[in-house]
């Protein structure tokens, strides 16, 4: 009874909408349901402009008024799209190709949409291209991910991987007014002397860091920090920060930080495509080109970047990075200790930077999570649900459901049974419009 109950109003619908345009129906395709934790097998996704208006059994015979595209997906999976939380809007080569304008980081944006991913992360940018940026996604939302900023890098003067430098609390609210005056929801500061790769470089003062994370907090902002060592991540954590923008490499994490992140509700994005190569430069590139699913990038651009003189180049800027290889091991230890012990994984690359390549690098980072021997269902949540969940999204987006938006990718194979499967994909929908098919 409920059955027929359900299908008379899908045929309804159907009817309704027989005469629409954007209308397409995925046939018979496998759905990787992440709340349950199983595969949906054979259903129908009626997706009517730029979401998902209903999920059935419906087959193709009973829907002879329906004039919009119907795609046959017999034998393949479905899932959301993904998201990359630390993206730096250039494509990922030395000439930081992308990088600077408004229009360049654009062009990258739909890149970005070309590979399924439907919202990103900008954990440094100057305020003014990101302002600039943020208009234009908002006038044209059907052709860019959800784009989100957290300004510039915060550091102490002359402090690492900083891109706006503080000394005093004034300082501090000055950048921080200005952010969340633009209606920013998110501060990233910097707390690394850079010691583990040879550098040496001062650090944020704790009393003028307790004051940036409380004064963020203040105006209803979270404070994302990169660090790369166990004790500064637990410094920062007992401030109150809500997440880090990398992985612990240095050494293993323990009890006493599980519990931390858990009391801040912290969000951990472990970035090994970034630590990859860093300490291997060649073999990181060409393993990200091994996702190159769409054939956007060229051969030639392929080369420029796995040649040895961009290794050399690599090695030259990081004469220590080759050396510290034996850390990745701690990197992967703790992907998994984070998930495992219920605290919020999600996955991050570090595009932009160079040898860290826009779209493949997203499918590359889910492929080492894989190696981090995280559960392929917990490596999706990663980069869908617990993204989508921190960025306030999850109500509009990342579920295969009615009224959810249709951004989704098809593949082949199951990407359960092993995530480096996505490279099968063969069709990417974002707001219901066909962006990528083979
Ligand atoms: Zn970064």
């Amino acid at each position: 009874m409920m059955k027929t109950t359900t299908l008379t109003l899908f045929l309804t619908l159907i009817a309704n909408i027989s005469l629409s345009q954007n209308a397409i129906l995925l046939e018979n395709v496998n759905i990787v349901n992440l709340e349950k934790k199983r595969i949906d097998k054979n259903k129908s996704i009626l997706v009517v402009d730029n979401k998902i208006v209903d999920v059935s059994k419906t087959k193709r015979t009973l829907l002879k008024k329906f004039d919009g595209k119907i795609i046959d997906c017999k034998g393949s999976y479905a899932i959301p799209s993904l998201v990359d939380m630390h993206h730096h809007m250039t494509m990922g080569d030395f000439n930081f190709s992308g990088g600077g304008s408004t229009k360049k980081q654009l062009e990258v944006l739909e890149q970005l949409v070309l590979y399924g991913v439907q919202a990103i992360l900008n954990p440094n940018n100057p305020i003014g291209v990101s302002s600039e940026v943020i208009e234009k996604v908002k006038d044209k939302a059907n052709k860019y991910p959800f784009t989100y900023f957290t300004g510039p890098s915060i550091a102490p003067k002359n402090g690492g991987w900083g891109s706006y430098y503080v000394e005093n609390n004034t300082e501090v609210i000055k950048i921080i007014d200005s952010l969340h005056s633009l209606k920013f929801r998110h501060v990233k500061f910097t707390y690394d002397d850079m010691s583990w790769l040879g550098g040496e470089h001062p650090i944020f003062d704790k009393e003028l860091m307790k004051f940036l994370i409380n004064y963020a907090h203040s105006k209803d902002m979270k404070v994302l920090v990169h660090v790369a060592d166990l004790e500064k991540a637990k410094t920062v954590l007992r401030l109150g920060v809500d997440g880090l923008v990398h992985g612990i490499v240095t050494e293993k994490v323990d009890d006493e930080f599980l519990k931390l992140m858990q009391k801040n509700n912290a969000i951990y994005i472990p970035t090994a495509t970034i630590y990859e190569t860093s300490f291997n430069f060649q073999k990181s590139v060409k393993r990200q080109f091994k996702f190159d699913v769409w054939n956007s990038y060229t051969e030639k651009y392929e080369d420029s970047l796995t040649n040895d003189a961009s290794n050399k180049q690599w090695n030259t800027w990081w004469p220590k990075a080759e050396s510290l290889k034996y850390q990745l091991e701690n990197l992967y230890f703790n992907t998994k200790k984070v998930q495992e012990s219920g605290n919020i994984l999600i996955t991050g690359t570090d595009a932009g930077t160079p040898g860290v390549i826009t779209g493949v690098s997203i499918y590359n980072e889910l492929s080492l999570t894989q190696k981090a021997g995280v559960d392929t269902f917990e490596i999706l949540k990663a980069t869908i649900k617990n993204p989508l969940e921190f960025l306030g999204l999850y109500k509009y987006t990342g579920e295969l459901k009615k009224n959810k938006l249709a951004n989704l990718i098809i593949m082949k194979k199951n990407p359960i049974d092993d995530i480096d499967n996505i490279n099968s994909s063969w069709l990417i929908l974002y707001k219901g419009k066909i962006v990528s098919k083979k």
